[in-house]
């Protein structure tokens, strides 16, 4: 139906370059109608991921108004939504990226068929992964469960071509009504204030570019040796903008593979993390319980803590574990919402490993306090360090945070930024974190430091209560 208005239900596909779903709805030159729903599965995100969202379709509101086209926002039912709005605009067409969460698998085909149902072309389109995940099989066909052959597999595919975006989208005649985003109120649930977190983050398309052209212009050639290193700028920062789709991982795939063939040392390296995102969502995809079940088989009876009556998972949560990389941490990440790699891994073998605590309880704060949140990546992170999960760390590999914030953090810049209990003078950074707490939470940079359980105990511990896993 030539010129009926094509809906584009926006979800983390937040941007106008690279973006298969806009240039389809663009491609019959008709009106385009920018549709965000505001529906259960989004209500469900934790305090951060939500506050983050919020801020990314603000920006793409803006960038939308650009190009002469706007954002509707709508909530409810995501079908009775669109249902409602092909009944309000005459839409021919529902299109949308396309998503790889079980929820949201589930949400689509249920939205898929019933449009259909009724007559109106629902289309989905890739784009948030560089590979679908049912197009990756092992030789004897089925998923990859091991990363090594994952990477060997992909990594001499073609990825698609770059799509421009659009120097104008076709308005309709007359916009449908929306809700207004600032009366979603999306930072309520921010306990620590949106306005600690807001100046860390590079909300939007413009921003996710620019971080892409800063890494290429300098940090990705030292990014083998320093990536590890959380006191340095040593990695792009792109997990934020790529979880919300401001950057497409195409896009990110094809500029490390030019600056591979422009000899840029750590671009190699680079294209395999950026392949981990990857590796994660093939896993969600195909075993979509791992973000609740030990993955492996034979982990259900371990003895693994739970919240209750957990005061260390209290002071873990709280930054107040005494162990000085750990605290920086989970501090570094109640104030920016973010938390580099190597001290993510620190901080939930700490937890899983040391204090014996349910991978899920550490998955489940990182879900509330993370502005990068991504389901899949979390969950296979988690289950790595704590050892159920595929491909996972051997469980005596019990990392030593002391040890760890030696050998990473040798002069103890990335402590000084995030500590302050016991120093002469602390960082500003440091002190942020007060401001972000809760006040229930009684702290305060005159505490004194708090007093470490000894480590080696700790470690006994989990190895007695892994050994006997294994046997
Ligand atoms: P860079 O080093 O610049 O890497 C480029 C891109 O590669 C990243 O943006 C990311 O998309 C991908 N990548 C790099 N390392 C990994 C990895 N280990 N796993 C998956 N993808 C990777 N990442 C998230 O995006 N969201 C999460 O919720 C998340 N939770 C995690 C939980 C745990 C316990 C652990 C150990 C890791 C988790 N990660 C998560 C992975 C990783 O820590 C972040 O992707 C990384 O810190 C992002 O920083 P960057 O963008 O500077 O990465």
């Amino acid at each position: 139906m030539p010129n009926t208005p094509t809906i584009w239900w926006v979800g983390r596909d937040l941007r106008l370059a690279d973006n298969a779903a806009l240039a389809a709805s663009c491609a019959g030159g008709g009106p385009v109608i920018p549709v965000f729903i505001r529906d259960e599965l989004f209500d469900g995100l934790g305090a951060a991921p939500m506050y983050r969202f919020g801020r990314g379709l603000d920006a793409f509101d803006e960038a939308l108004h650009g190009v002469g086209s706007r954002l509707i926002c709508r909530s409810g039912d995501a079908l009775e939504v669109l249902r409602a709005l092909v009944a309000e605009t005459g839409a021919g067409a529902v299109v949308w990226s396309r998503r790889y969460d079980p929820a949201s698998i589930a949400r689509d085909k249920r939205v898929k068929a019933a449009l259909g149902e009724d007559g109106v072309q629902a289309r989905s389109y890739p784009g948030f992964l560089l590979f679908e995940p049912w197009t990756v099989e092992t030789g004897q066909g089925g998923p990859y469960k091991v990363y090594s052959p994952y990477w060997r597999a992909v990594s001499g595919r073609e990825v698609a071509e770059g799509l421009a975006a659009p120097g104008r989208i076709s308005a309709p005649k007359a916009w449908p009504d929306s809700e207004a985003l600032a009366d979603w109120q999306l930072g309520a649930a921010m306990r620590r204030g949106a306005g600690i977190v807001a100046p860390h983050l590079a909300v939007g398309e413009g921003a996710a570019q620019d971080r892409l052209a800063r890494f290429l212009d300098g940090p990705i050639e030292g990014y083998k040796d320093r990536r590890n290193f959380p006191g340095e700028e040593a990695t792009s920062r792109l997990s934020e903008n790529l979880t919300y789709g401001e950057i497409s991982p195409a896009a990110i795939w094809r500029a490390g593979q030019a600056a591979e063939a422009h000899g840029a040392r750590g671009a190699g390296h680079f294209l395999k993390e950026l392949v981990w995102r990857e590796f994660a969502w093939h896993l969600l995809y195909h075993f979509p319980d791992l973000d609740r079940e030990n993955w492996k088989d034979g982990w259900q009876a371990f003895p693994w803590r739970g919240a209750d009556d957990n005061a260390e998972l209290t002071a873990w949560q709280q930054g107040r574990t005494g162990i000085e990389l750990v605290d920086a941490g989970l501090r570094e990440m109640y104030v920016t919402g973010t938390m580099h790699n190597r001290v993510r891994m620190v901080v939930a073998s700490y937890l899983t490993k040391h204090l014996l605590t349910d991978w899920r309880d550490g998955l489940a704060w990182f879900a509330d306090c993370l502005v990068d949140w991504d389901p899949a990546s979390n969950a296979m992170g988690w289950q790595w360090v704590a050892g159920c999960g595929p491909d996972a760390a051997p469980y005596f590999r019990i990392f030593n945070p002391d040890t760890q914030a030696e050998k990473f953090d040798p002069d103890g810049t990335y402590r000084a930024r995030w500590l302050a209990e016991g120093r002469e003078a602390p960082s500003d950074t440091a002190l942020s974190y007060f401001d972000a707490v809760p006040k229930g939470w009684g702290l305060s940079p005159d505490d004194p430091r708090p007093e470490p359980a000894p480590l080696k105990v700790g470690r006994e511990r989990a190895l007695a209560a892994y050994e006997q896993r294994e046997g």
